[in-house]
């Protein structure tokens, strides 16, 4: 039996790829600096720099950030939104052999403070209008140093819709980012010797118990995404990469900003997503790829002006991280001419694998209506098996598991979740699936009791925890419950201890100022009593299936 039937289905192109080669991303960013030094490497509005640019401005960061007390080895966060910066530090860390540990700026306190316990990360980068709040939230952490910049640095455009109300702060403790480069402007590091097996990101999921877990983003790992992925999209020097995804997802910054720096393309950056400054930066700066969330796609389409025009660059259009409506597709096709390609990856398997072939439309499973998320890219062993871990047969369902260059080695400092995740280095995806015998793959179930709003993923566990710390709490469940726009929304059903209660815009408001608003509930249900086994355990599939209906059964 064929064990890759779906290489059939690659274009020519992706079948006569060569592997690049190198052992670390480092190394592959100095070929790039040989190869065109005067290219254009990140557009930020009116803002441009150069390969070399970027090249001498991260050797610097690196000097800085080492005489901060950095070494081979540590975690660095990075909080911040996609500004030139992220880049700039990303490649500063890894020239130092450090790791980047990507954090999401909406976190909250309590959220940041886990992941950098969690990671030990020695130094954090932040925008300059989070520094006293870092400095509150980390005062005796593992942090050692920070340091600060503006999101208004290196352009002067200063549009209102991105930087209404950004003002220059005082810089932390640790300088001033741009300030840092100039002060250290020819002063370049020893280089380590990397290789495929370092950490180059450190990414953090969740998960339905325990703590969170970061995932191990290695150099080979995320050379592999890179490498496939770029021959995929059919990337060519000076396409120009729209930053969509958030860069502190595993999207953004692997198939957003590493691919284009290492693969000759000019990484286009905007601040944080606005569909409006979206498509102008689109025609401004000529866009021929981007990947983003359905949910960025759909609020482009509901903007009455955008039209053909705005995606006329653009030779390759990718959407994942969570489920599409074939029907989302067909009237964005409609309207502007794009055809969005479905592309599945995780934060586990440093982003992309699978993926439709660019140029190729998707079938849709007719039984379940599922648009296929595509087929396995390069590199990648694929299977559907069944829950005693026996691969299934074509178009019958089971769970989805991994193998390959681009899957993780395991989870930081956690062995036994790398353990039970990963055995035998297959990753078990959660996600319930089928495989057709060509090998389109199609998600047609969720085995985890993951929450995706917007391709945001939220373990309903965490809110629930937010929740019951709250003195009226007696028990809660929350749920996603389907939605248009954002696919899906965390709804949370509540009961009281006896003689409490509170209103739901007053636990909304408590769960925000703890968690990340996009994982704040958008409704909260009073129940008098949450449907349990007779184990005693609450049964959420009840609630997600029945509403509040579900509580009296
Ligand atoms: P994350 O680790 O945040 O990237 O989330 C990974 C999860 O997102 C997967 O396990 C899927 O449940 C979901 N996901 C990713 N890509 C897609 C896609 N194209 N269609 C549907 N779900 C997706």
């Amino acid at each position: 039996m064929n064990e890759r039937p779906w290489t059939a289905l690659y274009p020519q192109a992706v079948s006569q790829a060569e592997p690049t080669g190198h052992a670390s991303l480092v190394e592959a960013w100095r070929a790039r600096v040989r190869r065109q030094p005067d290219a254009r490497a990140i557009a930020y509005f009116d803002a441009a720099l150069t390969v070399r640019e970027v090249d001498e401005a991260t050797d610097a960061l690196a000097a800085a950030y080492r005489s901060l007390g950095t070494r081979r080895g540590d975690r660095v966060g990075i909080y911040l939104q996609n500004i030139p910066q992220f880049a700039l530090s990303f490649l500063a860390l890894w020239k130092l052999g450090a790791t980047a540990l990507v954090l999401n700026p909406m976190y909250r306190r309590q959220e940041l403070r886990r992941l950098i316990d969690d990671s030990g990360a020695v130094g954090i980068v932040c925008s300059d209008a989070d520094v006293r709040e870092v400095a509150e939230t980390l005062s005796g952490s593992s942090a050692r140093w920070t340091v600060s910049t503006s999101p208004a640095a290196f352009q002067s455009r200063d549009d209102p819709r991105v930087f209404s109300g950004t003002e220059r702060r005082a810089p932390a403790a640790g300088g001033d980012l741009e300030e840092l480069i100039e002060a250290f402007r020819g002063a370049a590091v020893e280089p380590p010797e990397l290789g495929p097996d370092d950490v180059a990101l450190l990414t953090y999921t969740s998960g339905t118990t325990g703590p969170p877990k970061g995932a191990m983003n290695t150099h080979g790992n995320v050379l592999s995404v890179t490498g496939t992925f770029a021959s995929w999209i059919g990337l060519r020097p000076g396409d120009a990469v729209y930053a969509m995804a958030p860069l502190f997802h595993i999207t953004g910054s692997v198939i957003n900003a590493t691919i284009a720096m290492l693969h000759d393309a000019v990484l286009v950056l905007a601040g944080r997503f606005h569909p409006e400054v979206a498509i102008e930066t689109f025609v401004e700066h000529g866009v021929t790829f981007t990947v983003g969330s359905i949910t960025a796609f759909n609020a482009i389409h509901q903007l009455p002006h955008a039209s053909r025009r705005h995606f006329a660059s653009m030779r390759s259009v990718y959407s994942g991280g969570a489920p599409i409506p074939p029907s989302t597709i067909d009237r964005f096709q409609e309207r502007f001419g794009v055809y969005i390609h479905n592309v599945y990856g995780m934060t586990e398997t440093s982003s992309a694998v699978i993926a439709v072939p660019l140029g190729t439309q998707a079938p849709v499973d007719e039984d379940s209506g599922t648009l296929s998320i595509g087929v396995p890219l390069p590199g990648l062993d694929a299977r559907v098996v069944n829950s005693s871990d026996l691969p299934v047969g074509p178009g019958e369902q089971g769970e989805l598991v991994l193998r390959g260059p681009q899957v993780v080695p395991g989870y930081w400092r956690q062995p036994e979740a790398t353990a039970s995740t990963m055995p035998g280095g297959w990753l078990h995806t959660g996600d319930g699936a089928i495989m057709d015998a060509a090998g389109w793959v199609y998600l047609v179930d969720r085995l985890k009791d993951q929450i995706n709003t917007s391709g945001y993923k939220v373990w309903p566990r965490e809110v629930e925890d937010a929740l019951y710390t709250h003195p009226a709490v007696h028990e809660v469940a929350v749920v996603g419950q389907p939605d248009d726009y954002r696919g899906e929304v965390v709804v949370a059903y509540v009961s009281f201890k006896a003689g409490e209660s509170a209103g739901e815009d007053e636990l909304i408001a408590f769960v925000r100022e703890r968690l990340a608003a996009y994982k704040c509930p958008r409704a909260i249900h009073v129940v008098t009593d949450l449907p349990k086994t007779q184990t005693g355990k609450i049964r959420r599939n009840v609630l997600r299936d029945h509403g509040a209906a579900g509580a009296d059964q």
